[in-house]
């Protein structure tokens, strides 16, 4: 295990209101952390400060080199929440939007390696078919599925999506997070997911991170059930369902029990 995400005392204001303030936090590689909190909690500010798109205050670290002289790009895959592709009206192929997660790809010819990473990546999507179909054509969902392929074209390390699964329907969103889940089981890519599908990330991830300002808790699935902190944010009733540990009455078998029945 290595760091791959490192905050210390990390803060951030867009304006004079902080947003982040003493964010400190190490997510090792292989980690599957699921990232929750409220709306307006700084969640997608943090990954944004993590990846040098916000400059915030505080030392951070991408695979235990200082953000300021990381250059290793093509170990990061992110899926923003807003893509500058989606709202974009030009006119690109699916495949072409893919193309454009090879950070090191320059100019207008593409190698057949190249081409081969883009097919992979569609493949493991299942978004092969739509390679060649303009990308605003395709349904929200479609076009979801076109835009992880773009973060996995280059075999990232590390995946950080932003609220991925909202525009998906329930069959895309469940072969979304198996696909998701095998990547972190079978090649042990690390993956922070923002995300409000409570009831879903608890089955796949290995930790979770709170975050409304600051980080509230971070820390494995069983932490989670025991943390006062995450008691005091979300009552013990959510801090016991959320995480699939427990039964149908929330009755922990770390030994919690279920604030509405008792159990
Ligand atoms: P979350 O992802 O947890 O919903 P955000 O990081 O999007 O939270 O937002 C945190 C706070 O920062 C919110 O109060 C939001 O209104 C504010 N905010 C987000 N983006 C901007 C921006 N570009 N300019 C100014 N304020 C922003």
């Amino acid at each position: 295990m290595s760091s791959v995400l490192k905050a210390e005392k990390v803060s951030f204001a867009y304006t004079r209101v902080p947003v982040l303030e003493n964010v400190s936090f190490d997510v090792q590689s292989g980690d599957y952390v699921g990232i929750i909190g409220p709306n307006g909690g700084g969640k997608t500010t943090l990954l944004k400060v993590m990846l040098g798109l916000e400059r915030g205050r505080g030392k951070i670290e991408l695979f235990g080199t200082p953000l300021k002289q990381f250059n290793a790009w093509h170990k990061i895959g992110y899926l923003a929440q807003k893509s500058p592709v989606s709202q974009a009206r030009f006119p690109v192929s699916a495949q072409e939007v893919v193309l454009m997660g090879l950070t090191d790809h320059h100019g207008s010819g593409v190698s057949v390696g190249e081409l081969k990473q883009v097919y992979a990546a569609m493949q493991q999507t299942n978004t092969r078919q739509y390679a060649g179909k303009i990308f605003h054509d395709l349904s929200i969902g479609q076009q979801q599925r076109v835009l992880l392929a773009r973060a996995l074209v280059s075999q990232p390390e590390v995946l950080i999506l932003d609220e991925p699964s909202t525009a998906l329907d329930g069959t895309s969103r469940e072969m979304f997070f198996d696909l998701l889940a095998q990547l972190n089981q079978k090649y042990h890519t690390t993956i922070l997911l923002i995300t409000h599908d409570t009831g879903e990330v608890g089955k796949y991830i290995s930790k979770f991170m709170y975050v409304d300002k600051t980080v509230v808790f971070f820390g494995t699935k069983e932490e989670f059930c025991h943390s006062k902190a995450v008691a005091e944010k979300l009552g013990a009733f959510a801090q016991h369902t959320i995480d699939h540990l427990h039964n149908q009455h929330g009755h922990c078998p770390l030994g919690g029990t279920c604030q509405e029945c008792g159990k």
